[in-house]
């Protein structure tokens, strides 16, 4: 089967199949492929999904009252390079975190996301944020209104980057920046990748040179292309989530459920009948039945599990800095002279 063609450089040189993933929460089966000609990893079919299929990946998100953070590296990154303070749009801007510490900084800052509930947020704070579709936004904007546009962790998520590029252009000044960060491809995957890299999450993994060449191909100077970390605390978190957490599962599955048990816990909860609740040998699953306590639970074996996994962390982050462009995050910032 012949993927469609490659959705940064469009090349006609033939895509290399790199696995096939199926999505459980939407059921749908995806190829990925390396682009043989620019380096993208991109997946077929692209077919966006909505708000409902982030709300059965993960419900808990909904409830999460969550405040937006004000520090960042990808901020600081940002707010440190030098560019004079001008108007600011902030693509993907979730709870305005980032526009309030640009506009500490002397910015003019505009957000759009999907999430109404982070919107929401990001106007209690006081920011100009809506909650809209990006293309559908951008349209509405005035010509050359932005001196920069930033897209942190926003591309990868786009099933055609060069479409939300081709939004973005008309409302960047002549001279103007974008600011991209996304995860790096080319960071280690010794405990496997994580399950946010895949589709219908994300739908595109770049590298740094997929980027540096869709970016100019785009019309774009790079200014600044680096790679970042890869940091003790991911190490830490990827150890923790390939690693651990499966076996960890496995263990409690069979502890709660029995040896023959299949599936995830909440769904094992979800289809088990209510024990009663003086059942005594049954106290544990009884107490563990609510996804909050289990959570909670979780939380603490994976921070009890930190004191295992940060000294490995160390060693290997360490040695990793040794060897160029291993980190586990891309930041970009490019002008746009055209
Ligand atoms: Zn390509």
């Amino acid at each position: 089967m012949t993927p469609r063609a490659c959705p940064s450089c469009e090349g006609s040189r033939a895509a290399v199949f790199v696995e096939e993933r199926r999505d459980h929460v939407g059921g749908v089966s995806y190829r990925l492929y390396r682009c043989s000609q620019c380096g993208l990893v991109y997946c077929d079919p692209r077919d966006p999904v909505g708000p409902e299929w982030y709300e059965k990946a993960a419900p808990r998100r909904a409830v999460e009252t969550r405040s937006a953070p004000r520090r960042d590296a990808r901020f600081a990154w940002f707010l440190g390079a030098g560019l004079p303070p001008g108007r600011l749009l902030d693509v993907g801007c979730g709870g305005g975190g980032f526009m309030t510490a640009a506009s500490a900084r002397g910015w003019t800052a505009t957000g759009v996301d999907y999430e109404e509930r982070m919107i929401a947020l990001a106007r209690a704070e006081g920011r100009d944020a809506y909650c809209q579709d990006f293309r559908a936004f951008l349209k509405g904007r005035s010509a050359k209104e932005f001196d920069a546009v930033v897209l942190f962790d926003v591309l990868e998520h786009d099933p055609e980057p060069r479409g939300l590029l081709a939004a973005i252009k008309p409302v960047l000044k002549r001279g103007g920046h974008i600011a991209v960060t996304l995860p790096n491809e080319s960071r280690p995957a010794w405990f496997g990748r994580e399950d946010f890299d895949y589709p219908p999450h994300h739908f595109t993994r770049w590298n740094v040179d997929a980027l540096r060449s869709f970016l100019q191909r785009e019309g774009f100077t790079v200014v600044d292309l680096r790679t970042v970390g890869p940091s003790v605390r991911w190490f830490s978190e990827v150890m923790f989530y390939g690693l651990i957490a499966p076996s960890a599962v496995r263990a409690a599955r069979r502890a709660l459920f029995g040896p023959q048990s299949e599936g995830t816990l909440t769904d094992l909860y979800a289809v088990a009948s209510p024990a009663p609740p003086d059942a005594a040998p049954d106290g544990l699953k009884i107490y563990l039945a609510d996804p909050a306590r289990r959570q909670r639970a979780a939380n603490i074996f994976k921070y009890a599990c930190r004191v295992l996994t940060y000294p490995v962390a160390a060693v290997l982050a360490l040695a990793c800095r040794l060897r160029p462009r291993s980190g586990e995050y891309l930041y970009c910032l490019a002008r746009y002279d055209a």
